[in-house]
Protein backbone atom coordinates (compact mmCIF):
# COMPACT_ATOMS: atom_id res chain seq x y z
CA UNK A 1 0.00 0.00 0.00
CA UNK A 2 1.52 3.25 -1.12
CA UNK A 3 -0.42 5.49 1.67
CA UNK A 4 1.88 8.63 2.99
CA UNK A 5 1.97 7.29 6.65
CA UNK A 6 3.32 3.75 5.45
CA UNK A 7 5.87 5.24 3.39
CA UNK A 8 7.32 7.97 5.88
CA UNK A 9 7.04 5.23 8.11
CA UNK A 10 9.56 2.86 6.01
CA UNK A 11 11.78 6.22 5.13
CA UNK A 12 12.25 6.71 8.21
CA UNK A 13 13.41 3.72 9.42
CA UNK A 14 15.74 3.17 6.81
CA UNK A 15 17.19 7.11 7.00
CA UNK A 16 18.33 7.07 10.86
CA UNK A 17 20.42 10.21 12.18
CA UNK A 18 18.72 12.83 13.80
CA UNK A 19 15.27 13.41 12.36
CA UNK A 20 14.48 11.08 10.34
CA UNK A 21 10.92 11.51 10.34
CA UNK A 22 10.96 15.21 9.40
CA UNK A 23 13.66 14.30 6.49
CA UNK A 24 10.97 11.63 5.12
CA UNK A 25 8.35 14.06 5.60
CA UNK A 26 10.10 16.64 4.00
CA UNK A 27 11.08 14.30 0.59
CA UNK A 28 7.37 12.91 0.35
CA UNK A 29 5.62 16.37 0.39
CA UNK A 30 8.49 17.62 -1.80
CA UNK A 31 7.48 15.09 -4.34
CA UNK A 32 3.77 15.06 -3.88
CA UNK A 33 3.12 18.49 -3.41
CA UNK A 34 1.55 17.48 0.09
CA UNK A 35 1.85 19.56 3.29
CA UNK A 36 3.40 18.15 6.26
CA UNK A 37 0.62 19.03 8.43
CA UNK A 38 -1.40 17.08 5.19
CA UNK A 39 0.16 13.98 6.23
CA UNK A 40 -1.10 14.16 9.99
CA UNK A 41 -4.26 14.70 8.91
CA UNK A 42 -4.70 12.22 5.78
CA UNK A 43 -2.35 9.48 6.90
CA UNK A 44 -4.18 7.13 4.61
CA UNK A 45 -3.86 9.11 1.42
CA UNK A 46 -2.56 7.42 -1.27
CA UNK A 47 0.42 8.16 -3.86
CA UNK A 48 1.28 7.87 -7.52
CA UNK A 49 3.49 4.57 -8.40
CA UNK A 50 5.77 7.11 -10.03
CA UNK A 51 5.71 9.44 -7.00
CA UNK A 52 6.51 6.55 -4.84
CA UNK A 53 9.40 5.57 -7.14
CA UNK A 54 10.75 9.04 -6.97
CA UNK A 55 10.73 9.44 -3.22
CA UNK A 56 12.51 5.69 -3.14
CA UNK A 57 15.18 7.32 -5.10
CA UNK A 58 15.59 10.46 -2.84
CA UNK A 59 15.45 8.28 0.09
CA UNK A 60 18.35 6.47 -1.46
CA UNK A 61 20.36 9.54 -1.29
CA UNK A 62 19.42 10.49 1.74
CA UNK A 63 20.39 6.91 2.94
CA UNK A 64 23.98 7.73 1.29
CA UNK A 65 24.40 11.22 3.55
CA UNK A 66 23.00 13.59 0.72
CA UNK A 67 22.39 16.69 2.51
CA UNK A 68 18.65 17.33 2.55
CA UNK A 69 18.71 21.01 1.08
CA UNK A 70 20.30 19.43 -1.96
CA UNK A 71 17.91 16.94 -2.58
CA UNK A 72 15.17 19.25 -2.42
CA UNK A 73 17.30 22.03 -4.06
CA UNK A 74 16.43 24.63 -1.06
CA UNK A 75 17.39 26.06 1.94
CA UNK A 76 15.88 28.68 4.24
CA UNK A 77 17.91 31.29 5.27
CA UNK A 78 16.70 34.37 7.37
CA UNK A 79 13.28 32.93 6.29
CA UNK A 80 14.25 33.25 2.59
CA UNK A 81 13.84 30.55 0.32
CA UNK A 82 16.87 30.26 -1.57
CA UNK A 83 17.82 27.73 -3.87
CA UNK A 84 20.86 25.89 -3.42
CA UNK A 85 23.34 23.60 -5.86
CA UNK A 86 26.01 21.50 -5.39
CA UNK A 87 28.36 24.51 -6.65
CA UNK A 88 27.09 25.94 -3.59
CA UNK A 89 27.36 25.82 0.47
CA UNK A 90 24.62 25.05 2.16
CA UNK A 91 23.88 28.16 3.94
CA UNK A 92 23.88 27.34 8.09
CA UNK A 93 21.83 29.15 10.53
CA UNK A 94 25.15 30.54 12.62
CA UNK A 95 25.54 33.16 9.90
CA UNK A 96 22.49 34.33 10.19
CA UNK A 97 24.45 35.77 12.89
CA UNK A 98 26.68 37.77 10.70
CA UNK A 99 23.52 39.52 9.34
CA UNK A 100 22.37 40.37 12.72
CA UNK A 101 25.52 42.03 13.46
CA UNK A 102 25.50 43.87 9.97
CA UNK A 103 21.99 45.39 10.64
CA UNK A 104 23.04 46.76 14.62
CA UNK A 105 26.23 48.59 12.98
CA UNK A 106 25.51 52.07 12.55
CA UNK A 107 25.90 52.83 8.83
CA UNK A 108 25.42 55.53 6.01
CA UNK A 109 21.25 55.51 5.22
CA UNK A 110 22.45 54.13 1.25
CA UNK A 111 25.12 52.20 2.75
CA UNK A 112 27.45 50.54 0.36
CA UNK A 113 28.31 46.80 0.67
CA UNK A 114 29.96 43.96 -0.71
CA UNK A 115 29.33 40.06 0.28
CA UNK A 116 32.42 38.37 -0.56
CA UNK A 117 31.94 34.66 -1.67
CA UNK A 118 28.17 34.85 -1.72
CA UNK A 119 27.47 31.50 -2.57
CA UNK A 120 23.76 31.05 -2.76
CA UNK A 121 23.58 35.03 -2.33
CA UNK A 122 22.28 33.87 1.48
CA UNK A 123 23.89 37.35 3.14
CA UNK A 124 23.62 39.65 1.13
CA UNK A 125 19.70 39.02 0.12
CA UNK A 126 18.81 38.83 4.10
CA UNK A 127 20.59 42.52 4.20
CA UNK A 128 18.76 43.54 1.04
CA UNK A 129 15.66 42.12 2.26
CA UNK A 130 16.06 44.22 5.54
CA UNK A 131 17.40 47.18 4.32
CA UNK A 132 16.20 48.36 0.72
CA UNK A 133 18.00 51.40 0.58
CA UNK A 134 21.72 49.89 1.03
CA UNK A 135 23.48 49.02 -2.43
CA UNK A 136 24.42 45.78 -2.21
CA UNK A 137 26.94 44.16 -4.55
CA UNK A 138 28.10 40.12 -4.19
CA UNK A 139 30.59 38.65 -5.60
CA UNK A 140 31.92 35.03 -6.33
CA UNK A 141 34.77 33.46 -7.76
CA UNK A 142 32.60 30.26 -8.97
CA UNK A 143 30.07 31.01 -11.86
CA UNK A 144 27.45 28.53 -10.91
CA UNK A 145 27.50 30.41 -7.84
CA UNK A 146 26.93 34.08 -9.52
CA UNK A 147 24.23 32.26 -11.71
CA UNK A 148 22.57 30.84 -8.31
CA UNK A 149 22.87 34.01 -6.35
CA UNK A 150 21.45 36.29 -9.52
CA UNK A 151 18.25 33.82 -9.82
CA UNK A 152 17.55 34.02 -5.93
CA UNK A 153 18.09 37.43 -6.14
CA UNK A 154 15.00 37.35 -8.93
CA UNK A 155 13.00 34.91 -7.50
CA UNK A 156 12.67 37.11 -4.09
CA UNK A 157 12.52 40.40 -5.91
CA UNK A 158 15.72 41.39 -3.89
CA UNK A 159 18.01 43.94 -6.06
CA UNK A 160 21.52 42.82 -5.58
CA UNK A 161 24.03 43.82 -7.89
CA UNK A 162 26.23 40.02 -8.44
CA UNK A 163 29.42 39.93 -9.88
CA UNK A 164 31.91 36.99 -10.85
CA UNK A 165 35.38 37.99 -8.77
CA UNK A 166 38.20 35.90 -7.23
CA UNK A 167 37.57 38.07 -3.94
CA UNK A 168 38.60 41.49 -4.82
CA UNK A 169 40.37 40.65 -7.75
CA UNK A 170 37.56 41.82 -10.47
CA UNK A 171 35.57 44.29 -8.02
CA UNK A 172 34.70 47.47 -10.17
CA UNK A 173 37.50 50.15 -8.52
CA UNK A 174 35.18 51.53 -5.33
CA UNK A 175 34.97 51.85 -1.81
CA UNK A 176 32.53 50.25 0.77
CA UNK A 177 30.98 51.06 4.18
CA UNK A 178 30.70 47.14 5.09
CA UNK A 179 32.57 44.10 3.65
CA UNK A 180 30.66 41.03 4.64
CA UNK A 181 32.46 37.05 4.17
CA UNK A 182 31.70 33.81 4.91
CA UNK A 183 35.04 32.21 3.75
CA UNK A 184 36.42 29.21 3.52
CA UNK A 185 37.92 28.69 6.68
CA UNK A 186 38.67 25.03 7.67
CA UNK A 187 42.03 23.15 7.53
CA UNK A 188 42.90 21.07 4.98
CA UNK A 189 43.58 18.28 7.19
CA UNK A 190 40.38 18.67 9.20
CA UNK A 191 38.88 15.50 10.08
CA UNK A 192 34.87 17.37 10.24
CA UNK A 193 35.67 17.65 6.36
CA UNK A 194 34.87 13.33 6.15
CA UNK A 195 31.78 13.64 8.11
CA UNK A 196 28.23 14.74 7.80
CA UNK A 197 26.65 17.19 4.97
CA UNK A 198 29.99 18.52 4.25
CA UNK A 199 31.68 15.48 2.42
CA UNK A 200 28.53 16.87 -0.16
CA UNK A 201 29.61 20.14 -0.15
CA UNK A 202 32.72 22.20 -2.77
CA UNK A 203 35.71 22.15 -1.11
CA UNK A 204 36.40 25.36 -2.59
CA UNK A 205 33.67 26.78 -0.48
CA UNK A 206 35.15 24.87 2.97
CA UNK A 207 39.04 24.29 2.68
CA UNK A 208 41.47 27.35 3.43
CA UNK A 209 44.77 25.69 3.31
CA UNK A 210 46.51 24.15 5.89
CA UNK A 211 45.74 26.06 8.61
CA UNK A 212 42.23 27.42 7.57
CA UNK A 213 43.28 30.86 7.59
CA UNK A 214 44.26 31.17 3.72
CA UNK A 215 41.42 33.14 2.79
CA UNK A 216 41.25 35.34 6.36
CA UNK A 217 44.39 36.06 5.82
CA UNK A 218 43.96 37.73 2.43
CA UNK A 219 40.63 39.51 2.66
CA UNK A 220 42.02 40.83 5.84
CA UNK A 221 45.11 42.42 4.09
CA UNK A 222 43.62 43.67 1.02
CA UNK A 223 40.24 44.61 2.77
CA UNK A 224 41.33 47.99 3.53
CA UNK A 225 41.58 49.49 0.31
CA UNK A 226 38.15 48.71 -0.65
CA UNK A 227 36.67 50.21 2.56
CA UNK A 228 35.65 53.90 3.02
CA UNK A 229 37.72 55.88 6.27
CA UNK A 230 35.07 54.60 9.50
CA UNK A 231 34.32 51.49 7.17
CA UNK A 232 33.80 47.61 8.79
CA UNK A 233 34.52 43.96 8.02
CA UNK A 234 33.26 41.42 9.40
CA UNK A 235 34.24 37.52 8.67
CA UNK A 236 32.73 34.14 9.62
CA UNK A 237 35.79 31.77 11.42
CA UNK A 238 35.73 28.80 13.23
CA UNK A 239 34.87 28.29 16.99
CA UNK A 240 38.79 28.03 17.65
CA UNK A 241 40.09 30.65 15.21
CA UNK A 242 38.93 34.02 17.00
CA UNK A 243 41.92 35.02 19.03
CA UNK A 244 44.37 34.29 15.76
CA UNK A 245 41.61 36.35 13.79
CA UNK A 246 41.79 39.04 15.97
CA UNK A 247 45.83 38.59 15.64
CA UNK A 248 45.49 39.17 11.80
CA UNK A 249 43.45 42.19 12.26
CA UNK A 250 45.79 43.78 14.72
CA UNK A 251 48.87 43.25 12.63
CA UNK A 252 47.08 44.34 9.80
CA UNK A 253 46.29 48.10 11.85
CA UNK A 254 42.48 47.38 11.76
CA UNK A 255 40.85 49.16 15.20
CA UNK A 256 37.43 48.16 17.01
CA UNK A 257 38.62 44.45 17.00
CA UNK A 258 35.94 42.14 18.50
CA UNK A 259 34.64 38.48 18.39
CA UNK A 260 31.12 37.28 18.45
CA UNK A 261 29.53 34.01 19.51
CA UNK A 262 27.11 32.40 17.44
CA UNK A 263 23.75 30.82 18.70
CA UNK A 264 25.44 28.07 20.11
CA UNK A 265 27.88 29.95 22.25
CA UNK A 266 31.12 29.17 20.28
CA UNK A 267 33.32 32.34 18.83
CA UNK A 268 31.64 32.21 15.04
CA UNK A 269 32.74 36.14 13.47
CA UNK A 270 35.03 38.58 13.99
CA UNK A 271 34.40 42.52 13.31
CA UNK A 272 36.96 45.67 12.79
CA UNK A 273 36.84 48.90 11.37
CA UNK A 274 39.62 51.00 9.29
CA UNK A 275 40.97 53.57 11.18
CA UNK A 276 39.21 57.25 10.15
CA UNK A 277 40.80 58.65 7.32
N1 LIG B 1 30.60 26.27 9.35
C1 LIG B 1 30.78 25.35 8.27
C2 LIG B 1 31.09 23.97 8.81
O1 LIG B 1 31.92 23.84 9.68
C3 LIG B 1 31.87 25.78 7.33
C4 LIG B 1 31.57 27.04 6.65
C5 LIG B 1 32.75 27.63 5.96
O2 LIG B 1 33.80 27.03 5.77
N2 LIG B 1 32.60 28.85 5.59
O3 LIG B 1 30.50 23.01 8.37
Amino acid sequence: MLTCEALIKDAAAKIGGDSPKLDAELLLSHVTGHSRTGFRAWPEREVTVAQAEQFSALVAERVEGKPIAYLLGQQEFWSLPLKVSTSTLIPRPDTECLVETALSLELPEAAKVLDLGTGTGAIALALASEKPEWQITASDRIAEAVELARENGQNLNLPITVVQSNWFESIPADTFDLLISNPPYIPASDRHLSEGDVRFEPASALVAGDDGLDDIRLLVTQGLAWLNGDGWMMLEHGYDQGEVVRELFASAGWRNIETRKDYGGNDRMTLARKPAS
